[in-house]
């Protein structure tokens, strides 16, 4: 069995998935039963657990956030060629198309 101080120096060291099974079988052990270390070690495993999820799914994260990025875009573009749209017809230009308006946003 390892001691508090042992089971801290080895989670500070290095992410405790990489250990060797029997060392994290006996360090996960400490962690559950102990009284003195186990809340606040079993936060650091949690972070370290959280970091390695981050990173193994780090390009898929990046994937979401662009896509929900590009919902208030598009909106925002609507609400600007709707305007355009608007101010057209007040002179009497003819009805514009979607992609008319596109442009002419863009160009604002
Ligand atoms: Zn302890």
């Amino acid at each position: 069995m390892f001691t508090c101080k042992q089971v801290s120096h080895s989670l500070s060291k290095e992410d405790y998935a990489k250990l060797p099974p029997a060392k994290r079988f006996f360090l996960r052990l400490h962690v559950k039963l102990c009284i003195f270390c186990g809340k606040f070690n079993r936060q650091v495993m949690d972070g370290q657990d959280m970091c390695r999820h981050f990173k193994q799914h780090e390009a898929t994260n990046c994937q979401v956030r662009a896509g929900v990025a590009r919902g208030p875009e598009r909106r925002v573009e609507g609400a600007a060629c709707r305007a355009v749209g608007k101010e057209l017809k007040k002179l009497k230009a003819g009805a514009p198309s979607k992609v008319d308006c596109l442009a002419l946003a863009r160009a604002l």
